[in-house]
């Protein structure tokens, strides 16, 4: 099955000049889901993991379904004034201005094996940023992996010294 065919291109979505792959139409298809999760799966080599940490909020869907399918919890990292109890916060740079990601305070014990989730690699900015969240409190990023790879953006750079997953790649 050739998952590529379940993502839609949206031009000029949020901004002009952004082509948004759009994921809603392989939301629709469990067929195509369950493929999706099981390549995830597959590309973890060791399944001692311990977390799932999926970033808002995209990468809510498919963490969960990961995190299910390795039998592990599953842990939501949301933008700002989102989580109800107390939270670690950690903000990084965008092309123009800062954005800032949180997650709860007690959601990662010293020494869990974490796997850090999202729909879109781009830039790498968005998970590094989750990467520091996670070691923050301790835990450790054994991948981080991602449904599709925007490549020309080079977030595996960003990313350096990470183990970087991905299953479709532009
Ligand atoms: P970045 O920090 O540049 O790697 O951006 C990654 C975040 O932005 C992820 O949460 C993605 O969901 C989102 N994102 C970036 N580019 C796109 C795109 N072309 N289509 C859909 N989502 C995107």
């Amino acid at each position: 099955m050739d998952l590529s065919s379940y993502i839609r291109n949206v031009n000029n979505f949020p901004k002009p000049g952004i082509v948004f792959k759009d994921i809603t139409p392989l939301l629709k298809d469990p067929k195509a889901v369950n493929q999706a999760v099981a390549q995830l799966y597959h590309l973890t080599e060791k399944k001692n993991v311990d977390l799932v940490v999926g970033i808002e909020s995209r990468g809510f869907f498919f963490g969960t379904l990961l995190a299910q399918k390795l039998n592990c919890g599953f842990v939501p990292v949301r933008k700002p004034n989102k989580l109800p109890y107390a939270t670690v916060s950690e903000t990084y740079a965008l092309e123009y201005g800062n954005d800032t990601l949180e997650i709860h305070k007690d959601a990662i014990q010293k020494g869990d094996k974490v796997i850090v989730h999202d729909d879109v690699l781009a830039t790498g900015g968005t998970a590094l940023a989750v990467c520091k969240l996670v070691e923050k409190l301790g835990g450790e990023v054994v991948q981080c992996n991602f449904l599709m790879e925007l490549s020309f953006l080079e977030g595996r750079k960003k990313l350096s010294g990470h183990n970087v997953q991905t299953i479709i790649k532009y």
